[in-house]
């Protein structure tokens, strides 16, 4: 990762008497390097660069610990790295993607409105400036991930992009009158939409390159994210698919509503055809993440998109058969 090639290193030497040549001389190294790195972090704030950090997520023991008995979508988890550059600074029940760059970082989600505090004390936590988020984007409009958004851009000053049909409810806090859940939920903080996004459209913060891809189906704005990221020399296709579940509110029957259910089984053939090596998903539950992250399944499996749209096309069916049943 760039950020840790800008670091320097500390030296753990053997002890030596006090002033012995060797001493002297690693002294030496240590002024000159930790002079060089002040001078290189200062020459990287005056050119409005990122300062160079060595990240300190928590191990997955702790969070495993911390998030203990608690899954709820406000429910504070300290930070950790899932892959690369990539870290996971969200809550005990929700993602929140950090992904990290020499230029400056994107974050993808928000959490709840709850959450914001936490998030962003995690993102510091970490050893980043929130000031040094430059793009802020969102799996979809609900306000499990979109809740806290508002706060998040208020403290870090990032431009918000969002699909179009995203933007009633990012900018207004209510759900779409023609979301499934529509009337289930109470309204979120309404956050600043920025720019709109294209399907297919790729976005870029410095080398940092991520594409969108309009996933329309849980609600109408579903955005699933792809990007690449590498870790020591292994680069790995990153996929934050989003819900894919037929959730909806008392009365809503997707069987009424073929033009969404097209849609919806068009977005889990494209989820299943994604370059796809690392799957990360909003609720982490759904694709096992912590446990895969603890070692109990792989991490990276390149089948684990086309699995996970097979389940939700599975979960899809279901939900039609049963509002089929009189
Ligand atoms: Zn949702």
């Amino acid at each position: 990762m760039a950020f840790e090639a800008l670091t320097f290193r500390s030296w753990r030497g053997t002890r030596q008497p006090f002033g012995s040549a060797p001493v002297v001389a690693r002294r030496m190294r240590r002024a000159t390097a930790a002079i060089g790195a002040f001078a290189s972090s200062t020459l990287l704030l005056l050119a409005g660069l990122p300062a160079p950090v060595r990240a300190q997520p928590v191990s997955f023991e702790q969070h495993r610990s911390e998030c203990a008995g608690k899954q709820g979508w406000s429910d504070p988890a300290p930070p950790i790295r899932i892959f690369g550059n990539v870290y996971d600074v969200g809550t005990c029940g929700i993602v929140v993607l950090l992904i990290v760059g020499p230029k400056g970082h994107v974050l993808i989600d928000g959490a709840t409105a709850e959450a914001a505090a936490g998030i962003a004390r995690n993102i510091e936590r970490l050893g980043f400036r929130l000031a040094d988020i430059k793009l802020l984007l969102s799996s979809h409009e609900h306000l499990d991930h979109a809740g806290g958004l508002a706060e998040l851009q208020r403290r870090s000053g990032a431009s918000l992009m969002v699909l179009p049909e995203a933007r009633y409810a990012i900018e207004s806090g209510l759900l779409a009158p023609d979301d499934p859940q529509f009337g289930l939920y109470p309204p979120f903080p309404p956050a600043r939409v920025d720019a709109l996004l294209r399907d297919n459209q790729t976005v870029s913060v410095g080398p940092l390159r991520l594409t969108a891809h309009s996933t329309f189906g849980h609600v109408r704005g579903s955005t699933s994210w792809t990007w690449r990221s590498c870790e020591n020399r292994a680069c790995r296709a990153m996929v934050y698919a989003d819900s894919t579940t037929a959730a909806a509110a008392p009365g809503y029957r997707f069987s009424e509503h073929p033009d969404h259910v097209a849609h919806f089984r068009a977005s889990l053939r494209k989820i299943a055809r994604l370059r796809c090596d690392i799957l990360i998903t909003p609720h982490p539950a759904v694709s096992n993440l912590y446990a895969r992250l603890a070692g109990e399944a792989p991490l990276v499996n390149k089948h684990a998109c086309a699995d996970y749209a097979a389940a939700a096309a599975a979960n899809l069916d279901a939900r039609l058969a049963s509002e089929a049943q009189p």
